[in-house]
């Protein structure tokens, strides 16, 4: 007879579930604790991978005593985008989406850094896979999150050998949870490597993404990153980073195609994303980036990204939406 061992994994810092039935999340049309929030096994956004996902921050001013969500308007327009490549109704219009999130994080009253999940999913119980002819339903939940990646240290990145989903395969514009199979590849082949993170490049082997990162580079003061036709996700962070160095360091960003080859010899590297901030890249492929020190640029950027997501910068303060 088999006897299964109970395993007790410890719980990663951020980002796991919590304890209790504490927390309150969105589903079905109403709130509900997140032990009730089930789905079945039939339902097809699991079967096939047809759903569309958020990920949002909301950071906290212990100060202020105020919690921001983050570009709250931007996350639920993209989801709104996604869902119509995916061919399903919008669950509800921006606006609704974002006061039904600022009112989760109330009703949960978190007072701390905080990651928001929502996940629009075709929720009929069937087998055949298809987009068309299918109900849906909206989930949204919030726990207290942290460090995704490293922030405060420079990162090792590898290119590894999968291919980001080209834009005839699965549309990497839209955020669609099958395609993350791609960038779970893509992140187990670089860490089980030893390196922290993984870039991917295009079927034609053009730089494009992190597993769940925009990229960047500095070369002689100029900022590139790859453009939208390179099969990335139009990040927010990408956007946000984009304006702040427009606006506070005077440097325009390029979009373009990037070699693979000019990211080793970049005088900076850093990705971003909600959920990974900034993160500096310090070493690819085993060539060090620049001198192998976080660049003063990506530097400077990361202090205004942080300053301006945590309502310390009085201009930036329509990116945020006010909890409290
Ligand atoms: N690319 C991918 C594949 C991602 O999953 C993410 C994270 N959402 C990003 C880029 C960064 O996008 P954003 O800044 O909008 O979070």
């Amino acid at each position: 007879m088999l006897t299964q061992k109970p395993v007790v994994a410890p719980l990663p810092p951020t980002g796991a579930r919590p304890p209790g039935d504490d927390i309150v999340c969105w589903m079905g049309g109403r709130f509900v604790p997140l032990s009730e929030a089930k789905i079945g096994v039939m339902t097809h956004g699991f079967l096939y991978g047809t759903a569309t996902f958020e990920g949002i921050r909301a950071y906290w001013n212990e100060e202020q005593g105020q919690l921001y969500g983050l570009k709250l308007r931007e996350h639920y327009r993209r989801l709104t985008d996604s869902a119509k490549v995916l061919l399903m109704e919008p669950p509800m219009p921006v606006e609704e989406l974002v006061a039904l999130t600022v009112d989760l994080l109330r009703r949960n009253g978190f007072r701390q850094d905080t990651y928001i999940r929502p996940t629009l999913y075709k929720s009929t119980e069937a087998i055949g896979v298809r987009l068309h002819n299918l109900d849906r339903d909206l989930v949204v939940f919030a726990v207290p999150f942290g460090e995704y990646i490293a922030i405060d240290r420079g990162i090792s990145a590898q290119t590894v050998s999968w291919r980001r989903n080209s834009d005839l395969s699965i549309p990497a514009r839209a955020k669609i949870v099958g395609a993350y199979a791609n960038s779970a590849f893509s992140k187990s082949e670089a860490q089980l490597n030893g390196y922290d993170e993984a870039i991917v490049l295009t079927l034609d082997g053009h730089v494009s993404e992190g597993s769940a990162e925009n990229l960047f580079m500095v070369r002689d003061g100029r900022l590139i990153t790859p453009g939208i036709s390179d099969d990335i996700l139009e990040g927010i962070t990408r956007s946000a980073l984009m304006e702040l160095a427009s606006q506070e360091l005077g440097i325009e960003t390029l979009g373009r195609t990037v070699d693979r080859s000019e990211l080793y010899i970049a005088d900076e590297v850093f990705m971003c994303g909600t959920g990974a901030q900034i993160s500096p890249v310090t070493m690819i492929d085993h060539r060090t980036v620049g001198d192998g020190h976080v660049g003063p640029i990506t530097a400077r950027l990361a202090e205004l990204y942080f300053d301006a997501v945590r309502g310390r910068l009085p201009a930036y303060a329509s990116w945020l939406t006010p909890v409290y």
